[in-house]
């Protein structure tokens, strides 16, 4: 496992920041950790990269434990903080360069790390005189100069205009082929454009984990329906491509298509037949947007 996270609390005064917290993600995926701004990510990254300690739990990443193997966990990890405090004033290989000597990596790798992110026509440029998706790049380079196994990055998008974004997911998906990513963001679409797999969390706890291929495959919707009249579910049963009926209150129905096309005007019709009135019909949405939402509400 790339990483392995048990149970994990942590406790900032009386503000519980994660609690009990507990995942894993297999090497070489791309998961995205999604949550509304305060939900508790940041404050996962640095317990996995070893910046600070939780209060109550147990974590490894890449075999190694947080507690007591923090220095191999270093080495296993690439680590791209939130908001990327760069040097300004330093040129790109004068800070890559002494990033290297920190991790004792060789030269040589600093032009491989330049050139996998693309930095190549920047290179020779002030920190600070590069746009935001240059600099990302920049904290993209650090973070993979000593080839760790897992990259741990921390909203690597958000700040981004519209060209950057595509480029620096391009490239976290380019890395994802041969390391494990783990990436934080609050914004979904994020997740739909670089990930394998989404974690979200809500007020410092876990409240959904789905594979992306399973959630684009959910091909199941939800008609709400409301009847002047008490209906039998058996009736409602007879319904084109129906999967299950189920009367949430009053006469208020809730029916499960195995499609994605609309079916409202099939319960329309079908309530016309039979002499029914309708007093509301409403889809429910199921995409990943509208989880989100519902689970962060
Ligand atoms: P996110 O990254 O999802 O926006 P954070 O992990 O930064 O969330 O924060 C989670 C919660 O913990 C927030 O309510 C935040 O205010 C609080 N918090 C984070 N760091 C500290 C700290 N060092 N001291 C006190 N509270 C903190
Ligand atoms: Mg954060």
């Amino acid at each position: 496992m790339s990483i392995e996270v048990k149970d994990i609390s942590k406790v900032y005064g009386d503000q519980k920041a994660l609690d009990h917290i507990s995942f894993s993600v297999k090497s070489a995926e791309i998961v995205g950790f999604l949550g509304p701004n305060g939900a508790g990510k940041s404050t996962m990254m640095k317990i996995l990269t070893t910046y600070i300690n939780p209060t109550e739990g147990k974590a490894k990443v890449n075999d190694f434990d947080i507690n007591t193997s923090k220095h191999n966990v270093q080495k296993s990890v690439g680590y791209l903080p939130e908001h990327n405090p760069l040097y300004t004033e330093l040129y790109v290989r004068e800070y890559l360069n002494f990033n290297a000597d920190v991790y004792k990596v060789k030269k040589q790798r600093i032009e491989e790390v330049i050139e996998m992110t693309g930095l190549t026509p920047e290179a020779h440029k002030k920190i600070g005189q590069l746009s935001k998706g240059y600099r990302q790049r920049v904290g993209l380079a650090n973070a993979l100069l000593h080839n760790p196994d897992v990259l741990i990055l921390d909203e690597p998008t958000t700040g981004l205009d519209p060209n950057q974004l595509v480029d620096i997911r391009n490239l976290i998906k380019t890395i994802g082929k041969e390391k494990t990513v783990f990436l934080s963001t609050h914004i979904m679409q994020e997740v739909e454009a670089m990930c394998d797999r989404v974690i979200i969390i809500n007020k410092g706890k876990i409240v959904a984990d789905k594979h992306l291929a399973d959630l684009r495959e959910d091909q199941e919707q939800i008609v709400i329906v409301e009847f002047d009249y008490r209906v039998e579910d058996a009736f409602l049963l007879k319904l084109p491509k129906v999967i299950k009926v189920k009367n949430t209150n009053g006469f208020v129905y809730e029916i499960t298509f195995s499609t994605k096309k609309d079916m409202r005007s099939h319960v329309f019709d079908f309530a016309h037949d039979n002499d029914l009135k309708i007093i509301q019909l409403n889809q429910k949405n199921t995409s990943l947007e509208s989880l989100f939402r519902e689970l962060t509400s």
